[in-house]
């Protein structure tokens, strides 16, 4: 084990190895933090499908346990229930940190960016494990460059009401090149843009889970200011495909994982209403301070060296959240873990 000892919380261990996961490759344990919420619950799917063990960390603050129920009993999969901004001691091979209040009604209350990437590199520091981060394409902020390179350095305000996201994530990518660099911790970074499907959080103000569920309730759809900024949305399958290829790759990053096919506010309630509803209205409201005029990553990166890009265009991919939508709403799933 090459990996540099820890001084601090814990001490160093190895672990023992493991099962076999099928010809050629043994089987890994990984650690999904935030795996009870929508993108790291089809992450979770596709790993366990893969033949690996994964332990999910998640305090249930927008995740739930639903998005994971069908795999309860399977002896490679293990639920806990914890807070990672406190340290926990664990041994595994990869870890994938996504716990993080990701939506602007939840991310103001929570040093987790923080505390809890600081923790879970130290728990790779500790036993040698290879760890990845969700960042977002927040880290641009209002973006000056279009499309966004990945060597781009951001517009962000730092006293906004956004900043405890934009900021705590870049704090997040900070830590996680200090531990690369000082503690030789392998790592990796996504910058995750605008992405959507099943298991989506309801009422988490997001965009499409509000479009999708407005119309499904045969509410008008809200759309803030005059629904001229644009936003570039990857369906979930395409975004879990980018973070395994990041994961098993010799690349850090950071790396955009996005669907360049940009749409205004306006556009995207359009193909709503033709997906959804034809009948479907809109009403605008006022937008929030700091609001992105525009986002689209420049995924040329991603496709170069990770032989990555998204397949599914948004008029593919929404149909295939509705079932999902209209059975939750159906079944009066307010969507909150709590
Ligand atoms: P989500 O809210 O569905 O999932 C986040 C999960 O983290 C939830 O299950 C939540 O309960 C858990 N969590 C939050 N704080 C925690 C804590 N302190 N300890 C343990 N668990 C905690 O959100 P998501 O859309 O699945 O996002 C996953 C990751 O991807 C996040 O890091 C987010 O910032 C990043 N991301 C997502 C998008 C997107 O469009 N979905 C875009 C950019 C970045
Ligand atoms: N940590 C953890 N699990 C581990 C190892 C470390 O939760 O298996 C936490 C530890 O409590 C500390 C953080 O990760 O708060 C950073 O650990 P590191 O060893 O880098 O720092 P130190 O403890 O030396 O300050
Ligand atoms: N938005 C909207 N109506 C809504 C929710 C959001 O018009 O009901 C707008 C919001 O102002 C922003 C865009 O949709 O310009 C994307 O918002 P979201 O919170 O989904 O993602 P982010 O701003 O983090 O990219």
């Amino acid at each position: 084990d090459s990996s540099s000892g820890s001084s601090g919380f814990f001490s160093k261990r190895t672990f023992p190895g493991r099962v076999p996961a099928g010809i050629g490759r043994k089987s890994l344990r990984i650690v999904v933090t935030g795996g009870a919420g929508f993108v790291g619950s089809h992450l979770v799917d596709k790993l366990i499908s893969r033949g690996d063990e994964v332990i999910v960390i998640d305090n249930f603050f927008t995740g739930r346990k639903e998005n994971l129920v069908h795999l309860f009993g399977n002896p490679r999969f293990e639920l806990i229930r914890h807070d990672v901004v406190e340290p926990i001691l664990l041994e595994v091979d990869q870890i994938y940190h996504l716990a993080c209040p990701a939506s602007p009604v939840h991310y103001k209350y929570n040093p987790t960016n923080v505390m809890g990437t600081l923790n879970m590199l130290g728990l790779a520091k500790r036993v040698g494990a290879r760890f990845l981060l969700t960042s977002t394409s927040e880290v641009y902020g209002d973006p000056l460059e279009h499309p966004q390179k990945e060597t781009y350095w951001g517009n962000v305000n730092p006293i906004g009401e956004r900043s405890c996201y934009d900021e705590g994530k870049r704090t997040a990518e900070t830590l996680t090149m200090d531990y690369h660099r000082g503690a030789d911790v392998e790592v990796r970074i996504a910058r995750i843009f605008n992405t959507y499907g099943p298991r989506m959080c309801l009422d988490d103000g997001r965009v499409v889970s509000n479009f999708v569920a407005q119309v499904i309730r045969k509410q008008p759809m809200t759309v803030y200011g005059d629904g001229k900024q644009t936003r570039s949305f990857q369906y979930v399958s395409d975004l879990v495909d980018g973070l395994v290829a990041l994961m098993e790759g010799e690349h850090v990053g950071p790396f955009n994982l996005g669907n360049p096919g940009e749409f205004t506010m306006l556009e995207l309630a359009e193909v709503v209403k033709e997906t959804i509803d034809s009948s479907a209205t809109i009403e605008f409201k006022p937008n929030t301070a700091d609001d992105p005029h525009k986002r689209k990553p420049d995924i040329s990166l991603a496709k170069e060296l990770l032989n990555w890009e998204p397949r599914i265009s948004l008029r593919e991919g929404l149909p295939l959240m509705v079932n999902d939508f209209r059975n939750r709403i159906l079944n009066g799933d307010a969507g909150k873990g709590l």
